[in-house]
């Protein structure tokens, strides 16, 4: 019922349902419908306000180039998302403007203290409602692609980075709605992490990339990774481009398509196969 609606949602306003949205809802998976309802949100996303991320940090010059360059800088030009980056300083009542401190029991390293943590979530807070505040921590959830989809519906984000060995734990119990981590391994603060989130979610906005089905088409989205890209020439000194992507023939070329990132996800990441409620092989053939 559920995916029936988003079926007819997706085809208002476009000639026909696009061909890898109904193949993706043919899987039957969850994942595939939630892309089926990001494409419906792609569609009507003119009526949508935009997003806006408060990242919070001890450092954020860090983050200013990411900011003010390329994709991001766009999409914050045309008003599709803001990007605020907070230095935690700011709230700090010591004399020096610290924000850390030594651990109770001991042992290396300084801790993020909560209260210039709590005083600027506080303040954001009464300036307007935030869908999460998200900690980004090496032991939160791993952040994959449909977590970034998740994100990319809410309205406003707070990003906390934590430095030196984390945050006061208090910070965590009380005024952390999600933690996220981008990996397997420890930096030596969020920023990178906050950036590698928003720039994840961002992109994903409508009307931040070029073409909106553009981000649809990527790793991750339907449970494969991408099939090769190539552009002119399509000879270049003896290397060529297949034959099939020069046919014109659409309906051929997005078969070679699927078939490709078939391939090459079961060659690179056979995880992702596993992890599907329905082999893609025998739903699409
Ligand atoms: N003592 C912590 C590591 C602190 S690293 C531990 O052992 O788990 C300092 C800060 O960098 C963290 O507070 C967090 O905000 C950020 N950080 C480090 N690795 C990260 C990762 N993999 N994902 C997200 N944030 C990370």
């Amino acid at each position: 019922m559920q995916k029936l609606t988003v079926v007819k949602m997706c085809m208002v306003g476009r000639e026909q349902p696009p061909y890898p949205l109904v193949k993706r809802l043919a899987r039957g998976s969850s994942s595939y419908v939630w892309t089926a309802v990001h494409e419906a949100f792609l569609i009507f996303a003119p009526w949508s306000n935009s997003m806006r991320i408060d990242i919070l940090s001890a450092v954020p010059r860090l983050l200013d180039s990411w900011f003010s360059e390329s994709i991001l800088q766009r999409a914050q030009q045309k008003g599709l998302a803001e990007v605020k980056v907070h230095d935690l300083r700011v709230w700090s009542t010591d004399k020096h403007r610290r924000l850390d401190d030594y651990p109770f029991g001991g042992g290396a390293g300084m801790v993020m203290t909560i209260d210039p943590i709590h005083r600027a979530i506080t303040e954001l807070r009464s300036q307007r409602q935030y869908n999460e505040v998200i900690y980004l921590s090496p032991d939160g959830e791993m952040l994959g692609q449909s977590l970034a989809n998740q994100l990319s519906t809410k309205g406003n984000l707070i990003l906390l980075c934590g430095h030196y060995k984390g945050v006061d734990e208090r910070v965590r119990e009380h005024l952390i709605t999600r933690e996220v981590s981008i990996g397997d391994y420890v930096l030596s603060g969020g920023e990178l992490a906050a950036a590698v989130l928003s720039d994840a979610v961002i992109r994903l906005l409508p009307g931040v990339l070029g073409d909106e089905t553009s981000a649809l088409s990527d790793s991750f989205q339907d449970g494969l990774v991408a099939p090769p890209d190539y552009t002119r020439p399509a000879d270049y000194q003896g290397w060529k481009v297949p034959d099939i992507l020069l046919s014109g023939h659409q309906a051929n070329i997005d078969a070679w398509r699927h078939q490709q990132a078939l391939d090459r996800t079961r060659q690179r990441r056979p995880d992702l196969l596993d992890s599907t409620d329905s082999d893609p092989q025998t739903t699409f053939n």
